[in-house]
C-alpha cells in the first residue's frame, strides 16, 4: 500500500479536515498520478453533509482531479510518465454490461465505481477523491489532457464540465434552438458557455441580479431574474430545452411553464430533496422532464478534446486547501465566480 494524505470528512457533522491514508499499490493496468489541482463540486457539499443519504466516512471528497502521472504499471498503453491527465467523477465500472459496452459507464447495471463515497468494483473497498496528493486509478478511466490550457482551469471540466456537454450533445442543442440556464454556478457557467459555442441563444435565468455582467460576458444573450415575475411572465413557453443546475429545492413547474409544446427540462441539479411535479406542467403542451449523469468516458474525453481545440475553460478562483471549508459556505451563499479549485500544492 502507499502512504498518502488529503482532507476528509469523518462524519456527516464534521468539516474536512487533514487526514492519512493509504492507496492501492501501482497494478500492471494502473496510473498513479501526482494531484496539482481539484475543482469543488457542489456534490462534494451534498455527499459530506449526507444530503443524498448513504455517505460512506471518512470521506475524501473531489473528482474534478488535474495531475501527472508519476508511476505506470507494466500493461499499460495509453498514459507514460509525466504526461497531464485528468480524472473525472468515475474510476471503475463492471465493462460488461449494455451500458458500458456503449461507452456509457455512468449507467452501468451494476453502478460504476465513483471516485469517492463508493466502492472499488470488489464492492468493499472504499474509494477515496481528489482531494488529496495522489490517486491510483485504472488507465481505462484516466483522460488525456492537453498542455495548451491553463490546467487549473481545466480541472472543473472533469465534472462541471461533461455534466453539461453531454445533455447538451444527447439532446442536439444548437442553431434553431432557444436554451435557457437555470443557476449560474460551476455548471451553470459551463452550460452557457457550451451552449453558445453549438450555436443556441442562451438565456441564463438566475436568482441572483448581481450575476447578469457575468452572464453576458460568457455568452448568454439575454438575462432573467426569476424574482422579477414581468420578465418570467415574458419567457413563458419560449424555450425549447432548459438546463436546470440548481442545487437547492426549487419550483420544477414554474420552469416547465416556460417551455414551448414539446420542449424538454433537463435536470442536471440534485437538490437534497424530492420535487412535486403537478401533472398539467407536464400534459399542456407534451413536455419531457429529463435527467442526465456526468458523461461516459469516451465522452468525456472528446469535451475535453473540443474544449483544448476551442479554447473553452472555467472561471476558477484558486484556493489553500485550508480555506476548504470557508469555499463550501461561499459556495452555499452563491459567493463563487464560478468555480473553487485547490492548489494541491498546498496540501
Ligand atoms: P453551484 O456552483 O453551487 O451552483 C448552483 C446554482 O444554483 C447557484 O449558483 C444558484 O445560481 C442556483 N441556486 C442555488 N440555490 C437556489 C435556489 N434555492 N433556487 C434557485 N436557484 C438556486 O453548484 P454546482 O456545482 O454547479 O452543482 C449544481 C447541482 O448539480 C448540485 O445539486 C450538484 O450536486 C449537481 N451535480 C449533478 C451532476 C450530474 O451528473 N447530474 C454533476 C455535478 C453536479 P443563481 O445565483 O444564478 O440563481
Ligand atoms: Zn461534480
Ligand atoms: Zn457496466
Amino acid at each position: 500500500m502507499i502512504d498518502t494524505k488529503g482532507y476528509a470528512a469523518q462524519s456527516a457533522k464534521s468539516d474536512v479536515a487533514p487526514w492519512n491514508f493509504r492507496r492501492r499499490e501501482v497494478k500492471p493496468k494502473d496510473v498513479q498520478i501526482d494531484i496539482l489541482y481539484c475543482g469543488i463540486c457542489h456534490s462534494d457539499l451534498h455527499q459530506i453533509r449526507d444530503e443524498w443519504g448513504g455517505s460512506i466516512y471518512p470521506m475524501v471528497p473531489g473528482h474534478e482531479i488535474i495531475g501527472r502521472v508519476s508511476k505506470i504499471g507494466q500493461q499499460v498503453q495509453k498514459f507514460k510518465i509525466g504526461q497531464l491527465v485528468g480524472v473525472g467523477c468515475m474510476v471503475d465500472s463492471c465493462r460488461e454490461c449494455e451500458n458500458c459496452k456503449k461507452g456509457l459507464e455512468q449507467y452501468c447495471t451494476g453502478g460504476p465505481s465513483f471516485t469517492y463515497n463508493s466502492y472499488e468494483q470488489d464492492r468493499k473497498t472504499p474509494t477515496y477523491g481528489g482531494y488529496s496528493k495522489l490517486v491510483v486509478v485504472h488507465e481505462d478511466f484516466v483522460l488525456h489532457v492537453s498542455e495548451k490550457l491553463p490546467i487549473e482551469a481545466v480541472a472543473p471540466l472533469l465534472c462541471a464540465g461533461i455534466t453539461t456537454y453531454s445533455p447538451l450533445r444527447h439532446w442536439k442543442v444548437g442553431l434553431d434552438n432557444k436554451l435557457a440556464v437555470v443557476g449560474l454556478g460551476g455548471l451553470g457557467h459551463m452550460a452557457v458557455r457550451f451552449s453558445v459555442a453549438f450555436g443556441a441563444e442562451v438565456t441564463m435565468l438566475s436568482t441572483s441580479l448581481s450575476k447578469e455582467k457575468d452572464a453576458k460576458k460568457l455568452g448568454a444573450h439575454k438575462f432573467v431574474l426569476t424574482s422579477d415575475e414581468a420578465r418570467v411572465k415574458e419567457v413563458k413557453g419560449y424555450f425549447d430545452f432548459i438546463i436546470d443546475t440548481v442545487s437547492a429545492p426549487h419550483d420544477y413547474n414554474l420552469y416547465l411553464s416556460l417551455l414551448k409544446s414539446d420542449g424538454v427540462q433537463i435536470c442536471v441539479g440534485v437538490p437534497p430533496t424530492a420535487a412535486e411535479i403537478d401533472g398539467f406542467s407536464l400534459i399542456a403542451g407534451r413536455k419531457s422532464l429529463a435527467g442526465s449523469s456526468i458523461g461516459g468516458i469516451p465522452e468525456t474525453q472528446e469535451m475535453l478534446d473540443y474544449c483544448a481545440v476551442n479554447n473553452i475553460i472555467s472561471d476558477v478562483e484558486v484556493i489553500n486547501i485550508r480555506d476548504v471549508n470557508n469555499a463550501y459556505e461561499r459556495m452555499l451563499k452563491g459567493d463563487v465566480r464560478y468555480r473553487f479549485v485547490i492548489d494541491m500544492a498546498t496540501l
